[in-house]
C-alpha cells in the first residue's frame, strides 16, 4: 500500500483490524485531505473534524481489544439530508440553514452503531431536487474529474453530488446518498464511483428530510461494490419508526459478490434505446452486454413498454409529494424566519427568502397538479402510469433476473453547459426514474471513460429485495471494466 488513500473501505477495515494503521491516522489523513482539497470542490457543507478525532481515539481503543463493529474506525461522509443529532442539517437550503436536529436519522444511527466515523455533512441539490448539484444554497460542487482537453469545471451530478465528489476524490471511504429518481446512481456514474439505490423500504426513511416520500430511498456510495455492500448491510433494516420500512432480514450482502452470473438471465430493454443516445453510451452498453455474456449470462431483449411515460409521470408524482412535504417549512417551527406584519406575511416572506428557484418551481407545479380540477387529470393519472411502470418490471422479471441499461444518457457536463430550460435537465433522469417509480433496486458501476476522459456508468435493475443478484452481476461488470482511473483532483495526488 503506497498511500493511505489507496485504501478501499474494505482494505482499510482489514488494515485497522490487523493494526497496520490506526483509526486516528486514517481519520487525520482524511481530515487533512478535506482541508487541502475541499475549498475548491465544495463537497462538504459542514465539517466535523473534532468529533471525528474523538471518535477515532475511541475506535482505536476498541480495535486494540479486538472489539468494535463492522465499520469501526472508518471515515465516511453523510449527505446533508440525514438528520444528525447536534450537527447542523440543512438539506442545502437556506430555509434550514440553522437547523440543528435534536435527533438522529435511523440510517446514520445504524452506521454509528457499527463504528463508522462521520467527517461531516455533504453537499447536495437543495432538498435533493436536481441532477447537477448546482441548486444548493451553499454553492455548487465541482466534479473532481476534468476532461482531458479542458480545465472547465464539471458537475458531479445530483442530487447526491457532494457524496459522489467526496468519495471520488478520496476525501472519505464511503458516503450515504438518497435516491428519489436517480440521485445516487447518476452522480455515481458522473464521478466514476459505485452507488446502490436499494428496494424502496429496505432502509428506513426516519430522519431523512423528505422530498417525495413514496420514492425516497437511502443507499450507499463508495469506490467499489464491496464497499457499498458493507455499508448497505449496516444502513438497511426494519425500523418501527418508518411505516414503509419492510420487516425482512438483512442478508450478508458481501457474500453475494462472488456468485457470478452463470445462467443468469439479463434483459436489455429496447425502449431504453432512445433517439439521440450518444454513440459512446450505446458502445459502453454493448460492452456491458458482452462482459456479462462472456461471464456466462444469458442476455435477452425485453420490452418495458411504458418507459416513455416514466419521466413525465415522475415529475408529476414527485413534485406533488414535494409540495406537500415542504409545506412544513413556514418559519415557525424550525429553520430560518423572516418576520412579517401578519402570520401569512411571515410565511410568505420566510418561504420567498428561504427556498431557491428550483424548489419554488417544484412547489408551484406540485401544488398545481394537486389542486381541485387538476388532481384527476394529472396526479391521479401519474399514479396510474406508475402502476403500469411497475407492471412492466414485474412482467419482465417473469423471464429475466436483472436488467442492464446505461445509468445516464450523458457523462458529466460542464457547469456552464447546464441547460437553462429545466426540462432539459430533467431529461438526464430518463434511465433512472423508472426503477424509482417501480420501487425496485438498482445500482450503478463505473464502466469506462468517454472520448474526453470522463467516466460513464452502467446500471443494473433488479427484482424487489434482490440486491444480492445486483451485487453478483455488478461485480462481474466491475471486474471486467477494471476501472482503476483516478480523477484529476484526488487526495492521493500531491498538488
Ligand atoms: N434528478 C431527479 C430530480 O431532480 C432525482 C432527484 C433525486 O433522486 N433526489 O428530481
Amino acid at each position: 500500500m503506497s498511500s493511505i488513500f489507496d485504501h478501499t473501505l474494505a482494505s482499510a477495515r482489514e488494515a485497522l483490524r490487523s493494526r497496520k494503521i490506526s483509526a486516528v491516522e486514517l481519520v487525520d489523513a482524511h481530515i487533512d485531505a478535506i482541508e487541502r482539497l475541499d475549498g475548491g470542490l465544495n463537497s462538504f457543507i459542514t465539517r466535523t473534524p473534532e468529533q471525528a478525532r474523538l471518535a477515532a481515539k475511541e475506535a482505536d481503543a476498541l480495535l486494540a481489544k479486538g472489539e468494535g463493529g463492522s465499520l469501526c474506525g472508518l471515515p465516511i461522509g453523510i449527505k446533508d439530508l440525514f438528520a444528525t443529532e447536534g450537527v447542523r442539517t440543512t438539506a442545502a437550503s437556506k430555509i434550514l440553514g440553522n437547523f440543528v436536529p435534536p435527533y438522529e436519522s435511523t440510517v446514520t444511527a445504524n452506521l454509528k452503531r457499527d463504528g463508522a466515523i462521520s467527517l461531516g455533512k455533504l453537499n447536495l441539490d437543495e432538498f435533493a431536487m436536481g441532477s447537477t448539484n448546482l441548486t444548493s444554497a451553499f454553492g455548487g460542487v465541482e466534479n473532481p474529474w476534468k476532461r482531458r482537453d479542458s480545465d472547465a469545471k464539471l458537475v458531479p451530478g445530483g442530487s447526491s453530488g457532494g457524496s459522489a465528489a467526496a468519495v471520488a476524490a478520496g476525501l472519505v471511504l464511503g458516503a450515504t446518498g438518497t435516491d428519489t429518481g436517480g440521485s445516487i446512481r447518476q452522480p455515481a456514474a458522473f464521478c466514476g464511483i459505485t452507488g446502490i439505490k436499494p428496494t424502496y423500504g429496505r432502509c428506513s426513511r426516519f430522519g431523512t428530510i423528505a422530498f417525495a416520500s413514496s420514492l425516497d430511498q437511502a443507499g450507499p456510495m463508495a469506490r467499489t461494490l464491496q464497499d457499498c455492500a458493507i455499508l448497505l448491510e449496516s444502513m438497511a433494516g426494519f425500523d418501527p419508526k418508518d411505516s414503509t420500512s419492510v420487516n425482512r432480514p438483512v442478508p450478508h450482502y458481501e457474500a453475494a459478490l462472488g456468485r457470478g452470473v452463470k445462467g443468469l438471465k439479463v434483459g436489455i430493454p429496447k425502449e431504453y434505446r432512445i433517439d439521440g443516445l450518444p454513440a459512446e453510451i450505446e458502445a459502453i452498453w454493448q460492452q456491458g452486454i458482452n462482459w456479462l455474456k462472456e461471464a456466462g449470462a444469458d442476455v435477452v431483449d425485453i420490452s418495458l413498454p411504458h418507459t416513455k411515460y416514466g419521466l413525465p409521470a415522475y415529475y408529476i408524482a414527485a413534485l406533488a409529494e414535494a409540495s406537500s412535504n415542504l409545506a412544513r417549512y413556514d418559519g415557525v417551527r424550525f429553520g430560518e424566519r423572516v418576520s412579517g406584519a401578519s402570520l401569512d406575511a411571515l410565511y410568505e416572506a420566510t418561504r420567498a427568502a428561504g427556498f431557491g428557484d428550483e424548489v419554488k418551481r417544484r412547489i408551484l407545479l406540485g401544488t398545481y397538479v394537486l389542486s381541485s380540477g387538476y388532481y384527476d387529470a394529472y396526479y391521479l393519472r401519474a399514479q396510474k402510469v406508475r402502476t403500469l411502470l411497475q407492471r412492466d418490471f414485474l412482467k419482465a422479471y417473469e423471464t429475466v433476473d436483472v436488467i442492464l441499461a446505461p445509468t445516464a444518457p450523458s457523462g458529466a457536463f460542464a457547469w456552464d453547459e447546464k441547460p437553462t430550460d429545466p426540462v432539459q435537465v430533467y431529461l438526464n433522469d430518463v434511465f433512472t426514474v423508472p426503477a424509482s417509480m417501480a420501487g425496485v433496486p438498482a445500482l450503478s458501476v463505473p464502466a469506462g471513460l468517454d472520448g474526453r476522459g470522463v467516466p460513464l456508468g452502467l446500471q443494473l435493475i433488479g427484482r424487489f429485495f434482490d440486491e444480492e443478484t445486483l451485487l453478483a452481476a455488478g461485480s462481474v461488470l466491475e471486474r471486467a471494466a477494471s476501472f482503476t482511473h483516478r480523477p484529476t483532483i484526488h487526495a492521493g495526488v500531491s498538488a
